[in-house]
């Protein structure tokens, strides 16, 4: 990605804006230091911006492939042109000792080697979703960071957010009885050009990058893995977008309860974020549901209705998430979610598509 001076001007006053408000959300002790690999649009325009924020974390060196763009962050975020890495060299940060972890904010088949080459430069890593494009590097990830004896998460944010948090709990306390269906979309009409629609760089379509929201999220409210799955897969505009990858998946999956879940993505049409699961009692929905704040909860239990005022966007998504590994790093405990769930994913994402035919059994 480049970035324009006009997009610079804006992060910086994004970044300006946040610099006095700190959260220390999960209260570590000691402050995490953050390097930042990969400056695109999820690390610049909300990942930095979110640790300036936050008592308990803080971006001290960046790795990219722009020594430019580097050296303009780095000044930003008070960060010494001794901190700025190339991806040839991020394994010089073993000799940083300002460094405690990394967030890897790269193209989805990058994300193997650079997390694994942390690990070994003795960073533990945050690492963006979805996890790898294959399970052999998933797992290599994993063995990687168990090797050095450093922390590996996925950063899927939801799994921090209050309202996702709240919808579990009514679904575990049981206020919404049995649940018996859940239906979950999540997509985008993508641009032509993006690496998203390159099937070497992404690994795979919307179900990887916006579908992996109600994968996960399904599993995550349920507390259960699905035992069953069925899948189709489609193109419908034929304009080369779509060369590589799918445009539309489709998919069901039923959990050990019953409870059956009905999911949809597609990067041909902007397709709201959404979950409305269905129980007993009642339903509950979100929407959006995925989005970076205003995640809605509407429904109706016992014959009443709900409907909660949108959750505060302060502490932000991504401020959790950083203060939540760091604060996972600081009490050395294993985060959740851990490589392990991002592992799962990827079994469940790979045999989606061999359900539905994108790739050959
Ligand atoms: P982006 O295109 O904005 O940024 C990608 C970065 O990778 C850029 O800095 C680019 O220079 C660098 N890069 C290095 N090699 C590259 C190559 N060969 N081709 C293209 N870029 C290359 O992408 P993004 O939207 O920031 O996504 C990055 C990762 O973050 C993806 O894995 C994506 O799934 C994930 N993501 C997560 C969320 C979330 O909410 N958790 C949101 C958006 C993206």
């Amino acid at each position: 990605m480049t970035i324009t001076r006009r997009e610079f001007s804006r992060l910086a006053a994004a970044s300006a804006a946040t610099s006095f408000v700190p959260h220390a959300f999960g209260q570590s002790a000691q402050r995490i230091r953050y390097a930042i690999v990969g400056l695109g649009r999820i690390s610049m325009q909300h990942f930095m911006p979110a640790t300036k924020g936050s008592a308990t974390t803080q971006v001290t060196a960046l790795v990219s492939g722009h020594p430019e763009k580097a050296r303009r962050v780095a000044a930003v975020y008070n960060i010494p042109e001794s901190s700025i890495y190339s991806y040839e060299n991020i394994g010089k940060l073993r000799d940083n000792p300002n460094v405690d972890a990394v967030y890897i904010a790269l193209p989805n088949s990058m994300h193997a080697e650079y997390s694994i080459r942390s690990a070994e430069a003795g960073k533990h890593v945050l690492c963006e979703k979805p996890m790898a494009t294959s399970v052999a590097d998933a797992e290599a990830m994993i063995a990687a960071c168990k090797k050095a004896s450093r922390k590996l998460m996925i950063a899927y944010r939801m799994r921090l957010e209050p309202t996702t948090l709240r919808v579990r709990e009514m679904i575990r306390s049981g206020q919404l009885g049995t649940v018996q269906g859940i239906e979950s979309a999540n997509g985008f009409n993508i641009r032509a050009g993006e690496w998203r629609l390159n099937g070497k760089l992404a690994g795979g379509g919307p179900l990887m990058d916006m579908g992996v929201y109600s994968l996960n999220g399904c599993q995550f409210l349920l507390g259960e893995e699905p035992t069953q799955m069925f899948a189709t897969a489609s193109v419908i505009d034929h304009d080369g977008r779509f060369d590589e990858v799918e445009e539309n998946l489709s998919w069901t999956m039923k959990f050990p309860s019953g409870a059956v879940a009905a999911c949809n993505t597609t990067y041909g049409a902007g397709m709201d974020g959404m979950m409305t699961i269905h129980g007993s009692k009642g339903w509950l929905r979100m929407q959006p549901a995925f989005s970076y704040d205003g995640l809605h909860l509407t429904g109706r239990i016992n014959g009443k209705d709900i409907d909660e005022p949108v959750a505060a966007k302060d502490p932000s998504q991504f401020v959790r998430e950083a203060e939540y590994f760091a604060k996972c790093i600081t009490d050395n405990t294993t985060p959740e979610p851990s490589g392990e769930v991002g592992l799962r994913d990827m079994k469940l994402m790979m045999e989606l598509y061999r359900l539905s035919g994108r790739i050959k059994a």
